[in-house]
């Protein structure tokens, strides 16, 4: 068994849609970004190819990538899961934590992992999406951005 980290940040900001997790989530702002701003996939995506070795997202999904303009990041899961299984790794489990002050996000964490678990073709049993607030500190606090950490584990190819 191998396991990744992954981590991102982007910055809520007026006129963009909030999509976290795959799911658009009713709020005044919306994550700055190149495509959806999806910090949890784009969290997830990193924790995938550090467990695999292959480098990190902005190596094969950089933003400046017309074929990534706007588009929704569980295309980019997708593209990450084919190329670790074309290693012949698994992805076991996937545990994230998404920081933010506002909006509540709890009755929405199920819609989110099953969103995961599709991109991933994965049991939804093997996602899990946990939220915090940052207790008003930093720049999560002032409500200027939205982070999100993922660990992934993944089964090496057997010898
Ligand atoms: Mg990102």
């Amino acid at each position: 068994m191998r396991a990744g980290i992954g981590y991102d940040v982007h910055r809520l900001t007026e006129g963009r849609k909030l999509v976290l997790g795959g799911v658009e989530i009713p709020y005044v702002k919306g994550l700055a970004a190149h495509s959806d701003g999806d910090v949890i996939a784009h969290a997830i995506g990193d924790a995938i190819l550090g467990a695999s070795g292959l480098g990190d997202l902005g190596v094969y999904f950089p933003p400046n990538d017309p074929r990534y303009e706007g588009i929704s990041s569980m295309i980019i899961l997708k593209e990450i899961k084919e190329m670790v299984e074309k290693r012949n790794f698994k992805i076991d489990y996937i545990d994230v934590m998404l920081v933010l002050e506002e909006p509540k996000v709890s009755s929405y964490i199920s819609q989110m992992k099953s969103r995961i678990a599709e991109a991933l073709d994965l049991d939804v049993t093997r996602i899990s999406v946990k939220a915090t607030t940052n207790e008003g500190l930093g720049f999560v606090g002032r409500k200027e951005g939205v982070g999100a950490m993922a660990v992934c584990l993944l089964k090496e190819p057997a010898m």
